[in-house]
């Protein structure tokens, strides 16, 4: 039997198969299929990998995510706070500095104007840097304060040592009108780049994939540990062998040329090369409703304190928490750049203590559930080197006749609608040479 064979079966490897007629076999090397869209029921809580909500404006996945949930999915207007020092303000932190200590604001605005004057470009484009690029737009102090500190705590790195190529849309720039006016009279407006986004009302952010997943062929508990591109073979974990025509891969470009037979020295070592971040997200369920107030997720610029982002997963949707209760997950993240210094245990407790210092939990709290979930593969890091690196892997792979999809596949900053997208696409190229 050979066949196309598609490795993985997150979203990416699910939209393939949707898209390609489901005439693949999918062999994944977990007992679920969902990937990163994964979501954990415990207790009566219900935890997805990360935050996940889509806020895609691509009709075609917002018409596959409804489908998938007969219609039942919540849509939100995003509420976003920033906690820095004992304060709470609104997101983004620059349109919103009204609430900070006068001294802070007004250093954030002098350097704000002064960016401005200078044109907000950074001196030199081409090979610049990421923190050059945030003090020429947003100055030295809130660069200092808030992004930098931000990306230490979220990226694992110094800002000078990524690139700008994955911004886009991420980051919104805002007029000097806008920053003062967010500095004085706290009159909230919506900048962020999600305007609304939506979530499934029951079984949380793995039940947007189920059209996909309902009628694919997904072998589980096999994980590939040999590719002989030379004779389109594949071994399993588990000793299974499996012939192809063609392969389609969204697991992680490291681990896939880890697992080729014979791959080209300068391959191997392009690919070891590739950076990524990991996520520690710790699942707490409290025995208290409504801690969420105004807010879906947080952001905290402190260092002090362990968590970068958190989240209420029961203000998503209310079946993510039994009645009465609520549901929240912190996320800290590490690389080998920034290697994690405390035991699970550790980090569980110095999370909790985090929370209680920001007010979201009180010491008397009846913690209900609290586990922790280690996710290897959280973000790509785009080092100096990023593009070169992967290109090299992927026109190799290219070359061998492998399609690679998804964010992991590709090895970029895919949200899940590209991600889907990204498989979707792998399908019509796969069906114009298939015939
Ligand atoms: C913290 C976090 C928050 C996010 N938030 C959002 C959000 O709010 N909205 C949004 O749209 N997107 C979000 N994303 C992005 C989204 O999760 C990804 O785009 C998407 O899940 C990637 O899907 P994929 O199929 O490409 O990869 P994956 O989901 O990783 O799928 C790859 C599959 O391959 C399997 N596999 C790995 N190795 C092997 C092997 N050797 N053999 C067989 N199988 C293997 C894995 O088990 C997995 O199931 C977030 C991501 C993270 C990390």
């Amino acid at each position: 039997m050979r066949g196309v064979v598609t490795l993985g079966a997150g979203i990416a490897g699910l939209s393939f198969s949707y898209h390609f007629n489901h005439a693949t076999d999918i062999y994944e090397k977990k007992q679920t299929w969902g990937g990163r869209c994964r979501s954990h029921t415990v207790e009566g809580f219900t935890f997805d990998e990360g935050i996940h909500i889509s806020f895609t404006r691509d009709d075609h996945v917002r018409r596959l995510f409804a489908e998938s949930v007969a219609g039942r999915y919540g849509e939100f207007a995003p509420l976003v706070l920033n906690y820095f020092q004992s304060h709470w303000v609104r997101h983004p932190v620059e349109s919103n500095l009204k609430g900070l200590p006068a001294e802070l604001v007004v250093q954030c605005l002098l350097d704000f104007i002064r960016a401005e004057q200078a044109g907000g470009q950074p001196a030199g484009e081409g090979g610049q840097n990421y923190h050059d690029w945030l003090v020429a737009r947003f100055g030295r102090a809130l660069t200092r304060h808030f992004y930098g500190a931000y990306t230490r705590k979220y990226w694992t790195v110094e800002p000078e040592l990524l690139t700008t190529d994955w911004i886009g849309r991420r980051i919104y720039r805002p007029g000097l009108d806008e920053v003062l006016r967010g500095a004085l009279s706290g009159r909230f407006r919506n900048v962020y780049y999600i305007k609304s986004f939506r979530y499934p009302d029951q079984g949380g952010y793995q039940s947007f994939l189920r059209s996909l997943a309902t009628e694919a062929e997904v072998y589980h508990g096999f994980e590939v540990v040999e590719v002989d591109l030379s004779h389109k073979r594949l071994v399993f974990k588990n000793g299974f062998e499996r012939y192809y025509d063609r392969l389609v891969s969204s697991i992680p470009l490291p681990e896939l040329a880890r697992c080729i037979k014979d791959c080209p020295r300068e391959v191997r070592e392009a690919a070891a090369r590739l950076a990524h971040t990991s996520v520690v997200l710790v699942n707490l369920g409290i025995g208290r409703g409504d801690l969420a107030g105004d807010c879906h997720w947080f952001y905290i610029y402190d260092e002090r304190l362990l968590p970068a982002r958190v989240h209420f997963t029961s203000s998503l949707s209310a079946a993510n928490a039994p009645p009465g209760c609520t549901g929240i997950q912190a996320e800290i993240y590490h690389s080998p750049y920034k290697p994690l210094k405390l035991s699970i245990s550790g980090i569980l407790e110095k999370t909790i203590e985090s929370l209680v210092e920001t007010g979201i939990l009180q010491q008397h709290d009846r913690i209900i559930l609290a586990d922790c979930m280690n996710i290897k593969y959280a973000n790509v890091l785009f080092n100096r080197d990023y593009q070169k690196n992967r290109g090299l892997v992927l026109e190799y792979l290219r070359g061998k006749d492998v399609h690679c999809i998804g964010r992991y596949g590709e090895w970029a900053y895919l949200w899940s609608d590209q991600s889907l997208l990204s498989g979707k696409r792998a399908a019509e190229t796969l069906a114009k040479v298939t015939g």
